[in-house]
């Protein structure tokens, strides 16, 4: 199996590239430094109709194999990775509802997400309930009116700014993981709000917070799939996320190579280029290597969800865990090569650096990624 793009899909890559080249690369220094969320980076994704380019065609999006997704948040991640979050996040999150939605549900709410006209949160993690998402505390429970849930997230991507919300909650409490449910839940829904907005290390530009429910009403027909069905429509959506999340460290990490091999040429110490110096030239050779297997795992993930292969879980944690690792150690490298200039503001490999490590945490750890590949390994002991 050849893992080379369709003319299609590199036409793809150079349109965003472009884009992201003239209008994206300009702003990423400044969203960093102002931690502001970028409404012109959305609105940009918005009108060339990205946000909607994972949801099927019936409900307004382009319906785009997870690849061409795949493709998009590498060039993005490039350039800025708080930009290609907006992108990455808005498909997480409208993923169960595509996935476990009812035809009504569907229809209500992929259309404006698809358009960007509105914002989607994935609302999972809880403080007691990070790794182990069978721990969920919220609750669910079922009255004459609805679902009334209780209970906070947090780590939340889009906190507060998204108006539709992905949220999982524990109707069956004692059931573990077979008792989490799925609702979509809606920013103004009477109990819903807005906790502690993160201050983080990168990804500035994104924000993340907690979210409240104190005895909010959720219809009845908002339940996505069966009672009890959370966890797995979880699971499906990460599996055909990862993918994703490894572009985005993919794309950080090429993005910190090509300001290496450019400084490599010019930065002159001992009368020559940099790159003239053997210790140099091993350094970009090794972080291009990496890079290129990355995207190769990446393209081999994203292809096998595409055609939904039995193997989907484990090449899914593969690709994120190789690849955010591989961003770590390559922006960390490129920061090298620029030696003292690299470590100052000026120069934006210490933002890819600094962006890098959220995408070894986030969508399960990286650690939890090798549990995944394990068990999936070794089977049954
Ligand atoms: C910027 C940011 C954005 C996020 N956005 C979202 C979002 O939009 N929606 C959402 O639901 N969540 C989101 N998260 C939460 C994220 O998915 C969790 O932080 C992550 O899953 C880890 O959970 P935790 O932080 O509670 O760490 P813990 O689970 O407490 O883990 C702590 C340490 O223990 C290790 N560990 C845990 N279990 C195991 C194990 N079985 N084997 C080996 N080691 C283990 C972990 O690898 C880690 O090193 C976000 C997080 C961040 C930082």
């Amino acid at each position: 199996m050849a893992y080379e793009l369709s003319a299609e899909q590199e036409a793809l890559r150079d349109q965003i590239r472009q884009m992201a080249l003239e209008k994206v690369a300009p702003r990423a220094a400044e969203i960093d430094r102002e931690g502001e969320y970028p409404w012109d980076m959305q609105k940009l994704l918005a009108e060339n109709g990205l946000l909607g380019l994972a949801i099927p065609e019936e409900y307004g999006g382009s319906g785009a194999p997870l690849l061409d997704n795949c493709i998009v948040a590498e060039e993005l991640a490039r350039a800025c990775a708080t930009t290609s979050l907006i992108f990455v996040v808005q498909k997480l999150a409208a993923y169960p509802i595509v996935l476990a939605g009812s035809d009504e549900t569907k229809q209500k709410y992929l259309p404006p997400l698809a358009r960007g006209e509105k914002l989607a949160s994935f609302c999972l993690t809880e403080a007691e309930a990070g790794s182990d998402a069978g721990a969920t505390r919220t609750t669910a429970t079922e009255t004459p009116e609805g679902f009334v849930l209780n209970g906070e997230k947090c780590f939340i991507t889009n906190g507060g700014l998204a108006e539709v919300y992905s949220t999982f909650a524990m109707t069956e409490p004692d059931l573990g993981i077979r008792g989490i449910s799925v609702f979509v839940v809606g920013k103004g829904y009477p109990g819903f709000s807005v906790g502690k907005i993160e201050d983080k290390m990168g990804l500035r530009g994104a924000q993340v917070s907690e979210i409240i429910f104190t005895d909010c009403l959720v219809p009845r027909e908002n339940l996505m799939g069966e009672r009890g069905s959370g966890f797995i429509t979880a699971m499906k959506t990460l599996d055909n996320s990862r993918p994703l999340v490894g572009s985005q460290a993919l794309g950080i990490a090429q993005g910190a190579l090509d300001v290496a091999v450019d400084w490599a040429r010019e930065r002159k110490q001992f009368g020559n280029p940099i790159g003239k110096l053997q210790g140099i030239q091993f350094m970009l050779a090794d972080m291009k290597t990496k890079v290129e297997a990355a995207r190769q795992l990446i393209y081999r993930a994203a292809t096998l969800c595409d055609i939904e292969h039995p193997d989907v879980s484990i090449y899914s944690a593969m690709s994120k865990m190789f690849a955010s690792d591989v961003a770590m150690s390559v922006t960390t490298d490129a920061l090298q090569v620029l030696g003292g200039y690299g470590y100052m503001r000026d120069q934006p490999l210490e933002r890819m650096m600094r962006d890098a490590k959220v995408t070894q945490i986030y969508e399960g750890t990286n650690q939890v990624q090798r549990v995944v590949i394990a068990r999936r390994l070794l089977g049954k002991l």
